[in-house]
């Protein structure tokens, strides 16, 4: 056994992340493929309830991609030209790029020091700031669950209700997390939650996302985007039926729908969800117990919150961290760094953010390692991981 597994380990790369495939998984997939829908079948409604359930969510959307599903978002909370959205410098860039796809404008929070999420803290400054000096307030604030991480919601959603802002939690790292007595996505703290299933992600459908909400005319007008603007409901309609096969598109919306298919691999993979957290979690515990934390810093987890451990991320010193990622590369570990900062991308200094605009999302930039952290990531690999650290260690 331990043998195979170096035998594997020596011959393939490990990656930060991957996907889990059971065959179950795989039976799944073939039995829609043999079925009448390939799309828009049962089994998406199928998806979308067990998720909602999962999470404690009244509704659930589920489209082709998580940003697909931070653009409905937005667009259901009427985003448009003239607003801002904050968010945070250390996502992807999905989550900023929403509010540019609905002609808003974007600015950021910084994130907290300890837990790099963003900062309830800095946003409650930012906020204050704003106000005082009637510069424009934001419309929605994306806070973004961190490798898995809530950020501190109680405070973010008492201070919505302070400044009137709505908000989009970006949790595409942590389905299968908690926040105090809720799951992740049951949306107690937001308007919205937003979920991806990416390969690398918790759980996968190959591509795509879900949008939770409980509020039903969100629900409903990301239903309606989801498919080209149309509705078939009678009750949505503005001109009188022409009959059985009629419908209306009542604005411009797009093809963000996912295929059954999709959503039969996310149904068999939801079942599993419990169990691949649970499996994240120990793994994590094994990387922190062989870790001193004097030299790697790792992420504080905030009171009442579960994380999912979508990522397992260290901070070393930043003149330490190129010669450490040499020695990854160098022994076949693929680590690798989430995230470089948004506002500093080519595409976002050209609208103006520069170096120094956010200084503790930049520090974390130049010091954080990601970690090969999934499921069947073993115990094997996981030791080469440590080992090379230390090693990594007494070098420099
Ligand atoms: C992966 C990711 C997204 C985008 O997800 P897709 O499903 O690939 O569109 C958005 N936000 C964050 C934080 C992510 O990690």
């Amino acid at each position: 056994m331990l043998g195979i597994d170096l035998f594997r380990a020596n011959a393939k790369v490990i990656p930060y992340g991957r996907q889990s495939i059971s065959e179950t998984d795989i039976e799944a997939v073939v039995k829609v493929l043999r079925s009448d829908h390939l799309t828009q079948g049962p089994v998406i409604p199928k998806f979308e309830t067990a998720v909602a359930t999962a999470c404690h969510a009244q509704h659930a959307v589920a489209v082709n991609s998580a940003t697909s599903a931070l653009h409905l978002a937005c667009l259901a909370l009427n985003v448009g030209v003239g607003d801002v959205v904050w968010t945070s410098p250390i996502t992807f860039v999905a989550s900023a790029n929403c509010a540019l796809y609905c002609g808003a404008t974007v600015d950021f929070v910084d994130i907290d020091c300890n837990t790099w999420c963003l900062s309830a803290e800095r946003l409650e400054e930012k906020l204050e700031f704003h106000k005082t000096r009637n510069f424009p307030l934001p419309k929605v604030v994306v806070p973004v669950h961190l490798s898995g991480q809530s950020c501190d919601m109680k405070k973010i959603a008492s201070l919505s209700a302070r400044y009137g802002f709505r908000i989009i939690e970006d949790a595409s790292h942590a389905i299968g997390g908690r926040y105090y007595d809720d799951p992740v996505g049951s949306c107690r703290y937001s308007d919205i939650t937003v979920f991806s299933f990416h390969p690398v992600k918790i759980i996968t459908t190959g591509e795509g996302g879900m949008a939770m909400t409980n509020q039903p005319d969100l629900y409903e007008r990301m239903v309606r985007l989801r498919s080209h603007g149309i509705t078939r409901d009678p009750s949505q309609f503005l001109r009188d039926p022409k009959g059985t096969w009629y419908y209306e598109q009542l604005e411009l919306g797009f093809n963000y729908r996912i295929t059954d298919i999709q959503a039969a691999l996310g149904l068999s993979q939801l079942a599993r969800l419990d169990k691949v957290v649970v499996q994240r979690n120990q793994l994590a515990e094994r990387y922190d117990s062989a870790l001193s934390t004097t030299w790697f810093r790792k992420q504080s987890i905030l009171n009442g919150v579960l994380s999912a451990k979508h990522l397992y991320v260290i901070r070393v010193n930043a003149n330490q961290r190129e010669a450490i990622f040499l020695l990854f590369q160098e022994n076949g570990i693929a680590v690798n760094v989430h995230y470089f900062p948004v506002h500093l991308q080519p595409y976002y200094r050209e609208l103006g953010f520069f170096q120094g605009a956010f200084v503790e999302s930049e520090l974390y930039a130049t010091e954080a390692i990601t970690l090969p952290l999934y499921p069947e990531l073993t115990v094997a690999s996981q030791d080469r991981v440590i080992d090379l650290l230390i090693q990594a260690r007494l070098e420099h």
